[in-house]
């Protein structure tokens, strides 16, 4: 891309969008312009793309969420013209770091499972692999997080407020969505394009919004039409309007189950119509040219759907069922009871009245199968999709998928083993392992320059973009004294920008000298955010004993959001913060240690986080997170993992080793003994400091503003503690107090964080992605 080329690109796409000299642009519109531009340079090769993998095997990633975050430095970076655009912009006198900044995120997901969908998609254009997101276009992301009095107050994010570049409108692929007779809607296709490193291939992320079939209407033109008229779009368009803000957990919502069958349906419709263009006859070679894989159960009406679909194109049940279990495979993210999804009979007839026949026809094809394979009545109920007057939305996915996965070995290994052991016994081979994975291009080469740079250095080429396990090749070098100072000053450089940062966002001062621990995740209870917590509050009054001694100096560092119904973890965040104000102005401790809860942590402030982390907090109860992908950011970046033996932790440490990294608690199977005989206060008592910081939380130390939240809190971890805050907490401050001690010997310690970047090469998304396409999808690349 030639520099006067783009210059001018983007001075005409400021008078066509704007009417106006770029320059006089404020810096959202001067956003746009340059996407525009970038869009305009970018869309032959996406053209060229579409085109090359036609007639091949193509996958299919349905998902409800896509976390993607901003878009503009990647596909720079990807289209590899990040230099010549920077170049010119400052030449244009432009501050590239604010245009940046303009970019809202693309929120559209919750956490972890819908910025897994995100790096998949990278990968898999970077890999030459024809790998497609289908998902639906909410007019709100996830919300905005403020902190007022120290308690979350959510508000909307309407990220599409102004022109969004990287989104075409696609209305000539428009299909309708039939929920009822009565209630029909337009699907109506955005399509964003997903750079692929090196630019060779452009794949698709097709968004779905949802609009009124009949929108104003000419011909019968009057007043009460032109009501109704408008009362049927704001109905129709409700469907795509937000992203339900919980993570972990099934709300069980009319609004979301006629969601889940928008964009499945529309983007079904989609494959189906293409297939019949490209001159199709039958449909024998459905399977054979797709592969779907469902992100979770959220888009598994696809399964009925197809098969309804299939029907109505002349396909009997038997033929149409065999094809749509060959088509499908379904990934599972959750051990959590919660987290599964059921609706009840009545409330899906009420909203999909057509498509429950299909799922009878399902569960009876099931029970035939039970029969003939001779299973015992009375495990039944580890099977049935319909049962207790609810449709089990896991069970099947499970029962019409060619392949079920898990998302780290210690997560299959359960689902095997316990969770749905019956349907192993009954297919074996089905299930299998795909541990998560993230994607190197945004998680260090965007968002940590510094050590990328060094990383090309030692390795004589910038091959590790897009092939990881190079980094191999640095771990001999973590004696070398000149590597490891170099090491030590990119960190040292991104706290300092973490703390400057910090203090302009949250005015909070924080030393770059000082331990940075952090813990960023969604707010829940299993993840242990209370834990991190207590053991502050734990330091605060040892401190306050003895402020004279050598105490090492800690930040610690939280970002999270809660659910918005989600009390206890609202109450964490409350306490987080109260415990922020007394840690943080207190004489003998505010010079030692500091906490900060950084307001609305997304995909850019954990751009910003991660590169700047020294010790990366994955502290869940063992057998809860399933895999965790936030502590693969952390290890790429070069920090040591405090964690359980839980998800990928695991295999972390087996990667890094045990030594570099400090892995402590009851793992999966002491869990499982204490939960059948368990005391908290014996915890409670018998721990060092831990009965006075637990009853802190209800000795006025610490205002909740008389909403009783504290005294909730107090009372869920005395009485009950099911995640076991307070057994693991003995342990877990042995392990902190040591990260404490050993950072005394910097170099010690930075050795453990160097460690575990250069074993960090398992865990890039390129690995998970040949996994599935070499052993799910069966799909090729095409250069
Ligand atoms: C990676 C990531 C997550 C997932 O974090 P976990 O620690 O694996 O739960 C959530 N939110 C954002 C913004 C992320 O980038």
């Amino acid at each position: 891309m030639k520099s006067i080329d783009l210059k001018a690109r983007i001075e005409a796409q400021a008078y066509k969008s704007y009417g106006r000299s770029f320059y006089d642009l404020h810096e959202k519109e001067q956003f746009v312009a340059v996407g525009n531009a970038v869009m305009e340079y970018l869309v032959p090769e996406w053209i060229q793309s579409k085109k090359k993998f036609r007639d091949q095997k193509q996958a299919y990633y349905f998902s409800a969420e896509f976390l993607m975050g901003r878009a503009l430095s990647n596909n720079l970076a990807n289209l590899e013209i990040e230099k010549e655009v920077k170049e010119t912009l400052s030449e244009m006198g432009v501050d590239y770091n604010a245009l940046e900044d303009a970019e809202d995120d693309a929120g559209l997901g919750n956490g972890g499972l819908g910025r897994l969908a995100a790096c998949f998609l990278d990968s898999g254009a970077t890999l030459d692999y024809p790998l497609s997101g289908y998902g639906i276009l909410y007019q709100y992301g996830i919300f905005k997080q403020n902190f007022v009095n120290g308690f979350q107050v959510e508000e909307g994010d309407p990220w599409l407020e102004y022109e969004n570049p990287w989104l075409v409108k696609d209305s000539n692929d428009t299909v309708i969505v039939e929920f009822s007779e009565e209630d029909k809607v337009e699907a109506v296709p955005y399509d964003m394009p997903i750079v692929g490193y090196g630019g060779q291939t452009i794949n698709t992320l097709r968004l779905w919004s949802a609009e009124a079939i009949k929108k104003f209407n000419f011909k019968t033109f009057d007043e009460g039409n032109y009501i109704d008229s408008v009362k049927a779009q704001n109905e129709a368009e409700t469907i795509s309007r937000i992203l339900y803000p919980n993570d972990s957990t099934d709300e069980g919502k009319r609004l979301r189950l006629k969601q889940q069958y928008f964009f499945t349906s529309a983007s079904l419709q989609d494959l189906i119509r293409k297939f019949r263009k490209e001159g199709h006859k039958g449909f024998d070679d459905f399977s054979k040219l797709h592969s779907i894989q469902l992100n979770d159960t959220h888009p598994a009406l696809a399964i009925p759907e197809l098969i309804r679909l299939l029907e109505m194109e002349g396909v009997e049940f038997e033929k149409a069922f065999d094809i749509v279990q060959k088509t499908m495979a379904y990934t599972n993210h959750t051990l959590m009871a919660e987290a599964l999804e059921v609706w009840s009979e009545e409330l899906f007839i009420s909203v999909l009245p057509n498509l429950m026949p299909y799922i009878k026809k399902i569960n009876e094809r099931l029970i035939g199968e039970l029969e003939e394979w001779k299973v015992d009545k009375s495990l039944w109920d580890k099977f049935l999709i319909l049962q207790n007057e609810s449709v089990h939305m896991a069970f099947m996915s499970i029962y019409v998928s060619r392949a079920v996965n898990g998302v780290a070995a210690i997560h299959t290994n359960l689902l095997k083993s316990e969770v749905i052991r019956e349907w192993d016994e009954l297919f074996p081979g089905r299930i299998v392992n795909k541990t998560n994975g993230i994607t190197q291009r945004r998680w260090l080469l965007q968002a940590n320059p510094g050590l990328s740079g060094m990383i090309t250095d030692l390795l004589g080429g910038d091959e590790w973009i897009t092939d990881l396990n190079l980094l191999k090749n640095l771990e001999d070098r973590h004696e070398d004294d000149e590597v490891l100072e170099r090491f030590i000053g990119i960190k040292k450089e991104k706290k300092q920008e973490l703390a400057e940062y910090i203090q302009f966002h949250e005015e909070v001062d924080i030393d770059s000298e000082s331990i940075f621990d952090i813990q960023i995740k969604r707010l829940h209870e299993y993840k242990r955010q209370l834990m991190m917590a207590f053991y502050i509050a734990d330091l605060f009054n040892r401190i306050k004993e003895d402020p004279g001694a050598e105490w090492t100096k800690r930040t610690f560092i939280f970002g999270a959001k809660a659910a918005p119904g989600y009390y206890m973890a609202k109450a964490i965040i409350k306490f987080i913060n109260e415990l922020a104000g007394r840690v943080n102005t207190d004489v003998d401790t505010k010079d030692i240690i500091k906490v900060v809860f950084v307001e609305n942590y997304g995909v850019s402030y954990a751009e910003k986080l991660f590169p700047a982390a020294d010790v990366s907090e994955q502290i869940s109860t063992a057998g809860k997170e399933a895999s965790g992908t936030g502590n693969m950011k952390f290890m790429l970046n070069g920090a040591v993992t405090v964690g359980t033996m839980d998800g990928a932790n695991v295999e972390i440490v087996e990667e890094a080793g045990k030594e570099n990294n400090y892995i402590f608690g009851m793992e999966v199977e002491a869990v499982a003994a204490k939960r059948a005989d368990y005391d908290p206060k014996i915890p409670m008592r018998e721990t060092e400091g831990l009965g006075a910081v637990v009853e802190s939380l209800v000795d006025g130390t610490y205002q909740d503003n008389g909403t009783g939240m504290l005294r909730d809190l107090y009372d869920s971890v005395v009485g009950r503690d099911e995640y076991f805050v307070l057994e693991d907490f003995a342990s877990y401050r042995e392990a902190q107090d040591r990260i404490a001690h050993d950072y005394k010997d910097k170099k010690a310690f930075y050795k453990k964080g160097y460690m575990n970047m250069a074993n960090a090469g398992k865990f890039s998304s390129d690995r998970t992605i040949e996994e599935y396409a070499g052993e799910i999808w069966h799909i090729s690349k095409k250069q």
